[in-house]
């Protein structure tokens, strides 16, 4: 059996190959032929260079189908598909390119210039071009090449691609990901939350990253749905696609930036079947808004490069965890099926319901390592096989999981844990508060210390001091930050995480 993780995601087409797969925001129409035709025309330009197995392909590109066709062209010619954010400048992307010694590297027309320049340097041997209007070298060579190809043989623990973390401290690692690991999630999340040809997504996301690329293109591919395609994120025309979609998938600023439109309605809602949410905590504020608001509660899910998705509030009656359906705001639910997630002590044991631990987690989705850093791989794997995510978590007594923060994240005040989200929960329940996020700063006398960042409501005037001594009426004295610092926004990065590297810097 051929493992080549296009086989799975081609067996979701339609028997119709000249239905519609993808209507793009530009007013295009992709028939299922037209990626399955793209697709093999990239695959045979690629087999045509006789590149060595599992060369790695890169992509430094904005979001267009043509994009998708080269991911899954890269597939079927059984080489490595390495995305990178176009945003990236020189230094950071001679770093990746050093790193993971492409063969290919396809970039924007605009920025062959330098793009090229750090390539060849850097060894590789075909830098292309491709813009979001289908313009560029890459298509014309490819239209050289026959439509049909037959996807070369790959094995499960066969790399597929290579996601690069955002790397918020030291150097941004490669995280492998085999044909199996990226099998194994898109069924899972297929059957999980009820995928079928009939739905509709609307597809918003950046596709350098796994939420865009792995956990929404492979749902909608794997099932056959149709894809509505946003080149960026913008509110209103996503709104305005909502009334012919069934299923939305963004990170929580999405939400919040929607929420923030009055034409959000139930009506605008009535034929969505699934909002799904992740990549960032959701303030539960904004899913009681969002319920509110939309008579939708979001699915929060959670997962990450390493591991792809690991635990999902419930689509439907969970039988595992006693018929559960009850999607929880502030929660991430329970662990998918197949996944293996364990809250960890120090001596990796699992510990109690209710109490913190290091949110460990095993399963086929799983990565096997970081590319070209063993040493790195062997620390976050336990000597039982599981990955050491770096998040902390809860489990409470029905099986839902909740985050409390990244493990470097914790702030270690005195000898005694603090955990971010909790005083930032505490904080963002203030009368006047809209947003909170608090990061530990050194200490001469208790080794760290919190330093909170607020942000005011529209309207609302905070004083720094009254909100440390609202905290001190409600939490212990050794959780409330020291200092307090009012801003008009927090530094995310693409995909909305806030960058606490940044706040901490500003201290
Ligand atoms: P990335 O590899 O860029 O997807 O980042 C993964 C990290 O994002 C995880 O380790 C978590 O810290 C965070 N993350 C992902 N989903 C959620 C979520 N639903 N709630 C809170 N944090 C999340």
């Amino acid at each position: 059996m051929n493992a080549n993780l296009y086989c799975t995601l081609r067996q979701g087409f339609p028997d119709n190959l000249d239905t519609t797969a993808i209507e793009t925001d530009q007013g295009l129409c992709y028939s299922w032929r037209d990626l399955e035709r793209g697709s093999a025309m990239l695959a045979n330009w690629l087999g045509s260079l006789d590149l060595p197995k599992a060369s790695r392909i890169a992509a430094h590109l904005d979001k267009s189908v043509e994009v998708l066709m080269l991911y899954l062209a890269t597939l079927r010619a059984g080489h490595v598909f390495l995305p990178l954010n176009p945003a990236y400048q020189s230094a950071e992307l001679a770093y990746f390119i050093g790193d993971a010694e492409p063969a290919v590297v396809v970039c924007m027309p605009a920025d062959f210039g330098w793009v090229s320049k750090v390539a060849f340097q850097q060894g590789t041997r075909y830098v292309m071009t491709l813009d979001d209007q289908r313009g560029g070298s890459l298509l014309q060579r490819a239209a050289h090449h026959s439509d049909q190809q037959t996807p070369v043989q790959r094995g499960t623990d066969d790399l597929a691609a290579i996601l690069y973390t955002s790397g918020t401290t030291g150097r941004s690692k490669g995280a492998m990901l085999s044909h199996g690991n990226l099998h194994s999630s898109a069924e899972c999340l297929h059957h999980y939350w009820g995928f079928s040809s009939s739905d509709v997504l609307v597809h918003a996301l950046p596709i350098f990253h796994v939420h865009g690329l792995f956990v929404a293109i492979h749902a909608a591919l794997r099932s056959g749905c149709v894809m509505r395609w946003h080149a960026k994120f913008e509110p209103t025309r996503v709104l305005a696609d909502l009334p012919r979609a069934t299923v939305f998938m963004g990170v929580p600023t999405f939400y919040t930036r929607l929420l923030a439109l009055p034409a959000l309605n139930q009506q605008q809602c009535a034929q969505m079947r699934l909002f799904i949410s992740g990549s960032a905590p959701m303030l539960p504020e904004t899913f009681e808004q969002w319920r509110q608001r939309t008579g939708h509660a979001v699915l929060e899910r959670y997962g990450m490069s390493e591991t792809l998705m690991l635990t999902s509030n419930p689509y439907r009656a969970d039988a595992r965890y006693g018929g559960l359906a009850t999607r929880v705001g502030g929660s991430v639910g329970f662990a998918l099926p197949g996944v293996s997630v364990r809250m960890a002590n120090e001596q990796h044991q699992e510990v109690a319901p209710g109490e913190v631990g290091s949110i460990q987690v095993k399963g086929p989705n799983v990565f096997s390592g970081y590319w070209r850093m063993p040493e790195k791989t062997a620390q976050e794997f336990t000597s039982d096989g599981y990955f050491i995510t770096g998040d902390m978590g809860t489990r409470d007594t029905q099986g839902y999981v909740r985050i409390v923060g990244r493990s470097k994240d914790l702030i270690i005040s005195g000898g005694l844990n603090v955990y971010p989200v909790e005083i930032e929960d505490a904080l963002n329940k203030l009368p006047g508060v809209l947003e909170s996020a608090v990061v530990g700063v050194p200490h001469p006398d208790f080794g760290e210390v919190g330093c909170a960042f607020v942000l005011a409501k529209p309207g609302a005037s905070l004083k720094p001091a009254d909100l440390l001594q609202a905290l001190k009426a409600q939490l212990a004295n050794f959780k409330v930050p020291k200092q307090c610092v009012l801003l008009q926004e927090l530094p995310r990065n693409a995909m909305g995480k806030v960058q606490k590297n940044l706040l901490r810097q500003m201290v």
